[in-house]
C-alpha cells in the first residue's frame, strides 16, 4: 500500500491512479485504510469551490448519454469533470450499473475527466458516505465539476440531494402525462428538471413535457428559486449550454447560501456518522447469542421492546 506521502505526491503529480486508489481507501472497511484516507483528506484540504451536481432519473431516461455529452462539453471548455455514482443496488463482483466506464466511452478517455462507479454493497447510508468522501478527494485532486449520478431507487435521491449543491432530475418526454408516476417528494428536492431526448419524433412531446413540469413545479415550489425545466438532446448535443447556464444562475442565486447549504449537509453527515458508529459500537459489545435470545423473546412476545432495550443497555453500563 502507498504511504501518505506517496498519495500526496501522486495527487500533486495529477496521477489519476493515485486518486482511484485513494477512493478505494475510503471505500475500504479496514480501519487502517480508513485512517489513511482521513489523513490524506486532512493533508489535501482544499479551499477551492467546485460545483457538485446531482443527476437522477430512472433507468433508460438517458443519464449516461447526458453525462457523456454534458461532461464532454464541460471539458471542452477547459473544466475538469469527475463522475461518481450512488447505487446501493450495485453488487460486489458485477461492477456497478452506474458510472460504468463502458457507458461513457468518450468521457472515460478524456484526460480532463475521471469516472468512478458506485461503491458496491452495503446500505444506502454507507454508499452515500463513501461517495461523500470520494467527492472530497476529487475536489482535493482539482476537479472543477463533480457529477453524482443516481438511479431512482429507494431513498437514493434524497441521499444524493444531501451530497450535492444542485440536483437535476432527468425525465423523458411522455412521462409528463403521468405526473403521478413521479414520486412527489422528488419534485420537492429538484433544483432543475431536464427533459431528455428532445430530438426527432420526440421533439414536440419534449416541449409539451417541459410545459407540463413547469406548471406542476410552479404550484409545488413557491420558493425564491423556481426550478427551471429545460429540454435537451444528448445525441444531437442541443440544450446543453442552456443547462450549464441555468446551473450558473442557480449558484448565483445561492450566493453565500451555498456555504450554509454545505454546512447543513455536513451536520447531517455528522449525525449519520454518529448513528453508524454507535450501532457498530453496540454490535461489538453485545454478543450475537445474547442478541438472538432477546430478539426471540421479543418476537414471541415474552419481552416488550422497551424491556429488551433496557436489558441490553443496562448490560453495557
Ligand atoms: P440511463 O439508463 O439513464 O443511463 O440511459 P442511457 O443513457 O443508457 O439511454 C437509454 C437509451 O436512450 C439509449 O438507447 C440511448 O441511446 C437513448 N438516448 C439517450 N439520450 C438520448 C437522446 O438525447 N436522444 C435520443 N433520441 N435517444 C437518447
Amino acid at each position: 500500500m502507498k504511504t501518505l506521502e506517496q498519495f500526496v505526491a501522486g495527487f500533486k503529480a495529477q496521477d489519476k491512479n493515485a486518486l482511484a486508489r485513494a477512493i478505494t481507501l475510503v471505500e475500504s472497511t479496514l480501519p487502517e485504510h480508513k485512517a489513511l484516507a482521513q489523513s490524506l483528506l486532512a493533508a489535501l484540504k482544499t479551499t477551492k469551490t467546485t460545483k457538485r451536481i446531482g443527476i437522477s432519473g430512472t433507468p433508460g431516461v438517458g443519464k449516461s448519454t447526458f453525462i457523456e455529452s454534458f461532461g464532454t462539453m464541460l471539458t471542452s471548455q477547459g473544466l475538469r469533470v469527475a463522475v461518481l455514482a450512488v447505487d446501493p443496488t450495485s453488487q460486489v463482483s458485477g461492477g456497478s450499473i452506474l458510472g460504468d466506464k463502458t457507458r461513457m466511452e468518450i468521457l472515460a478517455r478524456d484526460p480532463k475527466a475521471f469516472i468512478r462507479p458506485s461503491p458496491s454493497g452495503g446500505t444506502l447510508g454507507g454508499v452515500a458516505r463513501r461517495t461523500r468522501e470520494a467527492i472530497l478527494l476529487c475536489e482535493a485532486f482539482g476537479f472543477d465539476v463533480i457529477l453524482v449520478e443516481t438511479v431512482g431507487v429507494g431513498q437514493s435521491e434524497t441521499a444524493v440531494a444531501r451530497l450535492v449543491d444542485c440536483f437535476l432530475m432527468l425525465l423523458q418526454p411522455g412521462a409528463g402525462d403521468d405526473l403521478q408516476g413521479i414520486k412527489r417528494g422528488i419534485l420537492e428536492l429538484v433544483d432543475m428538471v431536464v427533459v431528455t431526448k428532445a430530438d426527432g419524433a420526440q421533439k414536440n412531446a419534449a416541449a409539451q413535457a417541459c410545459h407540463h413540469y413547469q406548471q406542476a413545479l410552479h404550484i409545488l415550489r413557491q420558493e425564491s428559486w423556481h426550478p427551471p425545466v429545460l429540454a435537451c438532446s444528448a445525441v444531437e448535443k442541443t440544450g446543453l449550454t442552456e443547462i450549464w447556464d441555468a446551473v450558473g444562475k442557480y449558484y448565483a442565486h445561492l450566493g453565500a447560501g451555498l456555504e450554509e447549504k454545505r454546512s447543513l449537509q455536513r451536520l447531517h453527515w455528522l449525525d449519520e456518522a454518529i448513528q453508524t458508529n454507535l450501532s457498530d459500537w453496540f454490535e461489538q459489545r453485545v454478543s450475537q447469542q445474547e442478541m438472538e435470545r432477546v430478539r426471540s423473546d421479543v418476537k414471541r412476545g415474552h419481552l416488550s421492546v422497551s424491556e429488551a432495550v433496557h436489558k441490553l443497555m443496562s448490560q453495557l453500563k
